[in-house]
């Protein structure tokens, strides 16, 4: 990265780190501006897309009703336990997640009940924490539910029930304040996807004469693109961004002509 950063400052760069780009919009002289979470807006004629696999959102279990319930007892990261203070809350999952979590809510006795579901008898996670658990539940400090899913929600304003589906028992429904659904992330385009892109299997679709996207101006670069016999290495990105830089420079200057230099010859500072 030291050695990157040492050819950028010829180019004079800005930098806005720490803010992911949110929203993409042209203004009345065709000009994009790219907003951040924070609000600070670049405006700039072209716009490079490098955003590699995205952001990584929770995996979600499929069931229909369950963004109902989304701030409503339903949690896919725990950020605060104190939330959990005298709460039943149904745990599922078979990882190191769900069951650390598990036996901290237990332990601590922050929740008033603590009920593990997960759809297999055995766990993924760190065998200390797969015995722990175990021995939780052997003295009753946790509920574990093994070869069991939860298949269902209810509630009124709030979550109220989980149904759980047991592979032999059938359903049952277990009164819970929280349903914290603890399956790991998954990489996604995030806000990216929503900005009228052309996408297939969350990359940005791009033409390899310059690796510009469906949207004259926005070209995508490294990662986060996708086109046939794409390889997702360090080298293509450098590639495909030399390329898309010299198509970008066509497109804002078309009156001049882009005479190609070596940095062999004319050093890092020679342009
Ligand atoms: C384990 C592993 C080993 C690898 N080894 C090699 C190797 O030996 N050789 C090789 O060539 N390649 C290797 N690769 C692949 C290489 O790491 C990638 O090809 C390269 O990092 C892609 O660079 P990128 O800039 O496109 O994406 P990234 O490096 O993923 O950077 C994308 C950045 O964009 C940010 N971002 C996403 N969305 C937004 C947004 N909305 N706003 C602001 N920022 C955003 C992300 O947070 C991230 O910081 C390896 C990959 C892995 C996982």
């Amino acid at each position: 990265m030291d050695t990157l950063k040492s050819h950028a400052p010829p180019c004079k760069p800005g930098f806005t780190l720490g803010e992911a780009a949110m929203t993409i919009d042209k203004d009345e002289e065709g000009q994009f501006i790219v907003t951040t979470v924070r609000g600070t807006a670049h405006r700039a004629p072209i716009v490079m897309i490098a955003g590699g696999l995205g952001v990584f959102e929770p995996r979600k279990p499929p069931i229909a009703n369950i963004t109902d319930f989304e701030d409503k007892g339903v949690e896919y990261i725990i950020r605060n336990p104190e939330i959990y203070q005298d709460k039943v809350c149904v745990i599922a999952g078979g990882g190191d997640s769900a069951l650390d979590w598990s036996i901290y809510l237990a332990e601590r006795k922050i929740a008033k009940r603590v009920v593990l579901v997960h759809r297999s008898s055995s766990f993924r996670g760190h065998l200390d924490s797969v015995q722990r658990v175990i021995d939780m539940a052997e003295s009753g400090e946790i509920d574990l539910v093994t070869e069991a899913e939860v298949t269902g929600l209810q509630g009124a304003d709030h979550l109220e029930q989980v149904i759980v589906t047991h592979q032999k028992d059938g359903e049952r429904s277990i009164a819970a304040d929280h349903f914290i659904p603890l399956f790991g992330l998954k990489p996604s385009l995030g806000p990216i996807g929503d900005w009228g892109l052309e996408i297939d299997k969350s990359a940005i679709k791009v033409n390899t004469l310059d690796y510009s996207t469906n949207i004259p101006g926005i070209y995508a670069i490294g990662d986060v693109n996708t086109y046939e016999n794409k390889l997702k290495l360090i080298l293509c990105g450098f590639h495909e961004g030399t390329l898309a830089v010299q198509s970008a420079f066509a497109r804002i200057h078309p009156e001049k002509k882009n005479v190609l230099k070596y940095t062999t010859v004319n050093g890092v500072n020679g342009f």
